[in-house]
């Protein structure tokens, strides 16, 4: 026997080691020689807590004297297999954080449980009144006093910032109080039913035979005689069967009684419509021949499908895991949006059937569960998901897909892991010899400049589908408006474009930038706006029910009625939030039947969907919304897409600002057109010269690379560089700023000391665009440099000497994708 007693674990919390310990022979006995546990979830102890933890290596000494032993191994197959162990490092690595944060950004949170704590006191009150205690034990026995029992969590959120753990530990001691630990529960059951099913043992006699004696079991095999199979839920029985009866059946061997699993989805209601066969067209074709080429080499490529909006790119998508699938190979498929799977999903069954799972954070424990349990058994050809699908544990992966490459939502801003789903798919792809397709109407800068160097295949579909033109975009300059008197909302060609659709019987989108920063209030005396005390950003305007409220920290307080600075009643809204401009629908177009569409609307897991199915069936004439109704929605009904207001978010002190719009803008168009009715677009601004607008509104994606990547290159942004942003947050903001000072400091003397450092550019520290968020204030620094890894070590020398006051925060952020 040649078996290593110890392993190496990861434990899912911010520490930067891997922890080792040993394999009790109990463990040892039970699992086969050959095996090994690299990749599997054990529970551990660690410190006061029992963790559940990921193995990363085997090890036949120890460390250290005196081990603890792994208390229990949780998984039947490993859950993660070499390659993605390796991700797991090199994200570890590259995005400057703990490996315990990578596997949490990895593993839903079910998969990682840990142990509760409870804690129960042994004195009464008159006992503790006695006691000579510090003020820590006082408070923490008053509140046990009484209760059966507490849980850490709430006794570190009552004593808030002193050290809760010498008092318990003290308490503990002596006897004073009982601690209590609740194993994780780190194992969902699986949801198992009985399945019954007709044997052909039944004759003619028999069944009179039970007609006669017992119409209960009669009933049974009657039903079963119409669908051979049922589980005991589908048994149409006017209450539930019982189990009895069942066996009762079986006994005679007349049924068959099977335990089954239930595999908990969420989208099982969507079924496999019948689609006709498409036939591929030329640019099509030549597109899959190419994939298809790379896909027979089994090497490594990134290929860029650059297709305008209605070009057909899901078509390729789906040809292209064909071929995967023939070499019995998986292939993941990410949407930027979980609001987007039911559509994407519905697409691919069509085509795949039931092979196909869906990964996201909204699913429920159990439904990630069974998700995962299946993937890691062979049991789907396509894992359709969201950013952190792209961890999703298929044994022999061969393709990942990000469709609308672009977004935002592919990165990861808080908590840390603060990845890139489309870096992450990329090195994922590296270590599995896989194709990675990128595909949107409007790459990023980044990706197409990759693609320009060769770094990337870059394949195109230049073309709509059936030649169908781009809709015409008109901009409707709102400067002009006002100058002529006309100061409402919608632009007069906006308002009777809308009218001319509603008559007509088609369908709208209107788009408004943001949810945010729109509607606010001012006083219109003095120039007051109302501001949320905790995050110095205004408060949001919301109409149904009224109130003020802030969309970072989430606080509402009413709409007051007078200025609290010049005591005046001239209070009046500014901007157009999505409320707002619903009003004023309703006021224009009393009939209209519109829905809206953002954040408030869509909060639940299938919000979306509804939303969507009723704008497809035509129950809804008009769909209001924001950057949520830009993306991939292909509706032929609509003819008319109506922007309110392009500029918002065009002055925000974010390089990817302008690149934002375009994109945003380019997408919206894209949205209309689709079928043959046709379509067109009007976009209202008051800045109808930027090169954003104009190049939005002759589709011309080249024109906007051109001139951006110039500017990026003058500037020395990405692609040109590398940015990492330190961002730290404090409640003390003197202690805050004082320590961005210090690391500021720390980085340039590691930039002085190392010459081939000396090209790094370290800009600030200076207070965040968004200067306090959650009564937390905000500074930050960014570092700029040529070379990504020159950049990491700058950064990670620094870090290292640089230790963080009490109660501040540090943020690492690599290729930042926001600057507030
Ligand atoms: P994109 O993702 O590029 O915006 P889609 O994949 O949504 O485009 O395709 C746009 C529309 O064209 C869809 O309704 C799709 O079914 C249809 N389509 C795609 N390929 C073909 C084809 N070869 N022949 C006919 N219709 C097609
Ligand atoms: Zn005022
Ligand atoms: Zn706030």
């Amino acid at each position: 026997m040649n078996k290593n007693k110890y392993v190496s674990v990861i434990v899912p919390l911010a520490l930067h080691n891997t922890y080792q310990y040993l394999i009790p022979d109990t463990i040892l006995e039970s699992f086969p020689s050959s095996a090994s546990l690299i990749g599997y979830r054990v529970l551990v102890p660690f410190g006061n807590r029992i963790l559940t933890a990921l193995v990363v290596s085997e090890e036949d000494t120890p460390k250290v004297e005196k081990l603890k032993e792994i208390l229990e191994v949780l998984d039947t197959k490993p859950l993660f297999n070499e390659p993605i162990q390796k991700l797991i490092r090199w994200m570890s690595d590259y995005y400057l954080c703990t490996l315990g944060e990578v596997i949490r950004g990895a593993l839903p949170p079910i998969l990682l449980a840990s142990s509760k704590c409870y804690f129960k006191s042994n004195l009464t009150n008159e006992e503790i009144e006695k006691l000579k205690l510090s003020k820590n034990e006082r408070a923490i026995l008053n509140i046990l006093e009484g209760k059966k029992q507490i849980s850490l969590s709430y006794i570190k959120q009552q004593l808030k910032e002193s050290s809760v753990y010498t008092s318990l530990k003290k308490l503990e001691e002596k006897n004073y109080i009982i601690k209590k630990i609740v194993l994780p529960k780190s194992k969902i059951k699986k949801k198992l039913t009985w399945q019954i099913s007709l044997t052909d043992n039944i004759t003619d006699d028999e069944e009179d035979k039970l007609r006669k004696r017992s119409p209960k079991q009669y009933e049974i095999i009657r039903q079963l005689a119409y669908n051979k199979k049922y589980t005991i839920d589908e048994l149409s029985s006017s209450s539930k069967t019982p189990l009895t009866i069942l066996k009762g059946l079986a006994k005679k061997e007349l049924i068959k009684l099977e335990k089954i699993q239930i595999i908990r989805s969420a989208y099982q209601q969507i079924t496999p419509q019948k689609i006709k066969e498409l036939i591929p067209t030329k640019e099509q074709t030549k597109i899959i021949k190419k994939i298809g080429n790379l896909i027979q080499s089994e090497t490594f490529h990134t290929i860029l499908l650059y297709g305008i909006t209605g070009s057909g790119k899901t078509y390729v998508y789906i040809q292209a895991i064909k071929e995967i699938i023939k070499q019995n190979k998986q292939a993941i498929v990410l949407v930027p949006e979980i609001a987007l799977t039911p559509q994407t999903v519905q697409r691919f069954r069509n085509y795949f059937g039931e092979r196909i799972t869906v990964l996201h954070s909204r699913l429920s424990d159990g439904e990630r569960f069974d998700a995962w349990e299946g993937i890691k058994k062979g049991d789907y050809d396509i894992v359709i998901g969201a950013r952190s699908a792209v961890f999703a544990p298929l044994p022999n992966l061969g393709l990942i897909v990000l469709d609308e490459e672009h977004e935002n939502s592919y990165k990861q801003s808080n908590p840390a892991p603060r990845y890139n789903a489309r870096e992450v798919a990329i090195m994922r792809a590296k270590y599995t010899n896989s194709m990675v397709i990128l595909g949107s109407a409007t790459p990023t800068l980044e990706t197409y400049y990759n693609s320009k160097i060769q770094k990337f295949v870059y394949t195109t579909l230049p073309k709509r589908i059936e030649e169908r033109p781009l809709p015409p975009v008109t901009i409707v300059d709102m400067k002009k408006e006002i100058e002529e008197n006309h100061w409402h909302l919608f632009s007069r060609l906006l308002h009777n474009k809308i009218q001319e659709c509603l008559a007509k019987d088609e369908q709208i989108l209107l788009l408004i930038n943001r949810r945010g920063y729109s509607a606010f209030l001012q006083c219109f005396e003095c120039g007051w706006i109302p501001i949320c005390p905790n995050c110095d950003v205004s408060f949001t305007l919301h109409y149904h029910p009224r109130y003020l409220k802030c969309h970072y920290c989430d606080m509402t307080i009413p709409i007051p009625n007078t200025c609290p600075e010049c005591k005046g009643y001239k209070l009046k809204a500014r901007g157009k939030g999505t409320q707002k401009v619903e009003d004023e629908l309703i006021k224009l177009f009393p009939s209209i039947k519109m829905a809206r569409m953002d954040l408030d609307t869509t909060r639940g897991k299938e919000a979306h969907y509804h939303l969507l199915k009723q704008f497809e069936t035509a129950q809804i004439d008009l769909l209001l919304g924001t950057q949520m109704i830009a993306k991939g929605l292909d509706f032929p009904n609509v003819t008319l897409v109506g922007v309110v207001a392009a500029d918002i978010g065009l002055s925000l002190p974010d390089f990817r600002a302008s690149e934002r719009i375009f994109q945003l803008l380019t997408q919206v168009a894209g949205r209309t057109g689709r079928g043959e009715l046709g379509g067109e677009v009007i976009i209202q601004t008051f800045r109808p010269e930027h090169y954003s607008i104009t190049n939005a509104c002759n589709h011309d994606y080249e024109s906007f690379y051109e001139q951006s990547i110039r500017e990026r290159n003058e500037l020395s942004y990405p692609p040109f560089s590398r940015l990492i942003r330190l961002l730290i947050k404090g409640k003390n903001e003197k202690r805050a700023n004082n320590a961005i000072e210090q690391l500021a400091k720390i980085l340039k003397e590691i930039r002085e000391k190392e010459k081939f450092l000396s090209f790094m550019q370290i800009l600030g520290p200076a207070p965040a665009p968004l200067t306090k968020i959650k009564e937390q204030y905000r500074f930050h620094i960014i570092i700029k440099g040529k070379q990504s890894n020159e950049l990491h070590k700058l950064v990670r020398k620094s870090l290292y000497q640089f230790k963080l006051p009490y109660l501040t925060y540090l943020n690492v952020d690599v290729d930042p994708q926001s600057m507030l």
